[in-house]
């Protein structure tokens, strides 16, 4: 692929990692792509970063065809700076496109583009303890017209945000609260995507929790009501009487790329991984029985999040003692180890940028 490169003429600084936070801070450049009916995607680029100029009718904000990924560089301790996993998110995000009838993207382009713009701005990626460089790519409709007639025009887009370490004080236990008012997502409907709208939907419900004093949410499926989904923007996991146990892919779940790396990962171990439904009657009765021995929810932002408390109708219970649990410590330094490459990469799981 040619990537018209146009280089900041005002470069700036990478701030001390302890002002990073996450998402806040953006690189010198960025990437775009068009793409119309009759050129399909075209003129990629590597542009200044900065403001877009759109269409106000630009469908997107009107009928929100947009999909994302999230995805980190890391940046070694030789120098050389590598992704995790990238292929999986190419491919997440075709399927995304796939479903909102946004064009696809091919894979290797994807990656290619993601490499591109992460080494012109490699000097922004932090190398700290707990940091890492957050990929953000994104495509939406850009048709501007309040018809419905179909996409047309769309642009890809890759941002870089490097982002400090997540829990600079060592993995910390958060508090959830089952929701019982709001769904995230139906089956049929956008929730095996990574789409805005999903995120839109589900606004409400964390604003509640948080008022409430909790940082997530424990989502129950849209259709029954009954079987537990995710937490948060996270896939989540247990480990009840000794046994792993995370919710099935049944279409309206997120299927993670940290959720498919623990899953291989716990298996490699030995460990029974059981993917199926769990409802919520089964989980707090674990709890309530002392047989919930862990919860925690994963995630590209913070890895590993563990539980310490979930609230299900007034009542509280408290997960470990609020400690990190054996298995959750285990899989973040086992994951966390490949991705900064302090162990072994065993599973072929990074990739190469630049040296
Ligand atoms: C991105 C996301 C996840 C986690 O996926 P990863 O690939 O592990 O980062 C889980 N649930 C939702 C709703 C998400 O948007």
């Amino acid at each position: 692929m040619d990537i018209a490169v146009t280089k900041n003429p005002n470069p700036g600084t990478l701030p001390p990692s302890d002002k990073l936070g996450f998402g806040s801070v953006f690189t010198d450049h960025m990437f775009v792509m068009d793409y119309s009916d009759s050129k399909k995607w075209h003129n990629a680029r590597i542009v200044p970063y900065g403001p877009i100029a759109l269409s106000p009718a630009a469908s997107v904000f009107h009928y929100a065809n947009e999909v994302f990924e999230g995805m980190k560089a890391y940046k070694w301790a030789d120098g050389s700076i590598r992704l995790f996993r990238p292929y999986e998110n190419a491919r997440r995000l075709q399927a995304s496109c796939e479903r909102l009838s946004l064009p696809q993207i091919d894979e290797n382009i994807f990656v290619e583009a993601v490499k591109a713009v992460v080494e012109i701005d490699k000097n922004w990626v932090p190398s700290d303890p707990g940091t890492s460089l957050y990929i953000r790519p994104f495509t939406f409709s850009t048709d501007p017209e309040l018809a419905l007639h179909g996409i047309h025009q769309a642009m890809f887009m890759i941002i870089l945000s490097p982002s400090g370490s997540y829990f600079a004080e060592g993995l910390k236990p958060v508090k959830i609260m089952l929701e019982t008012v709001d769904v995230r997502a139906v089956r049929g409907g956008t929730g095996y995507t990574k789409c805005g709208g999903n995120y839109a939907a589900s606004n409400r419900a964390g604003d509640r929790a948080m008022e409430k004093g909790y940082s997530q949410v424990l989502w129950l499926d849209g259709v029954e009501r009954k079987y537990i989904e995710e937490v948060g923007a996270m896939n989540v996991m247990f480990k009840i009487n000794g046994k792993i146990v995370t919710p099935a892919l049944t279409g309206s779940i997120l299927p993670g790329i940290t959720r498919k790396s623990c899953v291989e990962m716990l298996k490699s171990w030995g460990l029974d991984v059981e993917e199926r439904l769990l409802s919520a009657e089964e989980l707090f009765n674990a709890a309530e029985n002392g047989k919930l021995e862990e919860a925690w929810g994963v995630g590209t932002a913070a890895v590993i999040s563990p539980i310490g408390e979930l609230s299900y109708k007034g009542k509280s219970y408290i997960v470990n003692d609020f400690k990190i649990g054996e298995t959750e410590q285990k899989l973040y330094d086992a994951l966390t180890g490949i991705q900064w490459g302090k162990a072994p990469d065993t599973f072929g799981w990074t990739e190469l940028v630049c040296k």
